[in-house]
């Protein structure tokens, strides 16, 4: 799944590709990936492509009506395995629901546009066209963006301060903070030689202060990499960057070690025991459930 990087990415991507284009028609290929019906898609049609955005994990395209009213928001969330793909050539054929990956297309009037696509039988990428994006409700409840400069360790610290859960779920809730998901809190936290397991609340000054310096260190650089990258590359992109997620088995680049993998929540997780926990493997709770 794209995170903030990688969507950041993709508003660069698009920015330099569609900006100024005129939009020819939105198509739904998957019926349940249109989250809202007012306005409706017709609306888009003649629309100039204004400008791009990202809002935590959502992509947001804001379009201007041809009779010059209040500019839609096109927006989107990619889901796990949800992806964009520019094209410039779409076909001229409109696509046929229930086929294949594809789930949305926006053709421009010069004939070229972007598809998402979705893999596998749960769709779970969504679309959403509407007059303000605090219409959305996975927006509206977004925690703020790390990387904006009124974030500092102070705000970190704050989210942090009484909460009893683990950092790794603290990380990638959307609520306490916007765009960091499973791979890039697995990052940040073996970056900053941090158990997954370790109490919000239990975090020194001086570790709070690290961790931020580390957060904001892993995602610069996330979308660093990315940056002039187009949308088809980002996902190599991001698996190549990766030093612990994904990597299960694999050796750890920071001490050898191999990398270590423990059920998280609906997933799992990848850390380095020598480096975050010391030496000492996380008990995996699900399965040692499963034992008792
Ligand atoms: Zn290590």
């Amino acid at each position: 799944m794209p995170e903030l990087p990688e969507v950041e990415a993709l508003a660069a991507d698009l920015r330099e590709r569609a900006v100024g284009r005129v939009i020819d028609q939105a198509f739904i290929a998957e019926f349940s990936v249109l989250k809202t019906y007012d306005p409706p898609l017709t609306a888009l049609h003649g629309a100039t492509l204004g400008g791009t955005a990202r809002r935590g994990k959502f992509l947001d395209l804001s379009c201007s009506p041809a009779d010059g009213g209040a500019p839609p928001h096109l927006v989107t969330h990619v889901a796990r395995a949800g992806w964009l793909r520019w094209r410039d050539e779409l076909p001229q054929q409109p696509p046929r629901p229930g086929k294949g990956p594809l789930a949305f297309r926006l053709r421009f009037a010069d004939g070229a546009g972007f598809d998402l696509t979705e893999a596998g039988t749960r769709k779970r990428l969504a679309v959403y066209l509407v007059r303000d994006l605090a219409d959305i409700p996975g927006v509206a409840s977004l925690g703020p963006e790390p990387l904006d400069p009124r974030f500092t360790a102070d705000t970190l610290a704050g989210i942090l301060a009484d909460r009893r859960t683990q950092i790794k779920g603290v990380l990638r809730d959307q609520k306490l903070i916007a765009g960091i998901g499973n791979a890039y809190s697995d990052e940040v936290l073996h970056a900053a030689k941090m158990s997954p397991f370790r109490l919000a609340s239990s975090l020194s000054a001086q570790e709070v202060e690290s961790l931020y310096r580390v957060m904001v260190g892993t995602l610069t650089e996330a979308i660093g990499r990315s940056d002039g990258l187009a949308a088809s590359d980002l996902k190599k992109e991001k698996k190549a960057g990766m030093r612990v997620h994904g990597r299960t088995g694999q050796p750890c680049p920071v001490c050898g070690d191999a990398v270590r993998e423990v059920s998280f929540a609906d997933s799992a997780l990848q850390y380095c025991a020598t480096c975050q926990t010391g030496g000492k493997p996380l008990a995996d709770r699900r399965m040692s459930r499963l034992l008792k």
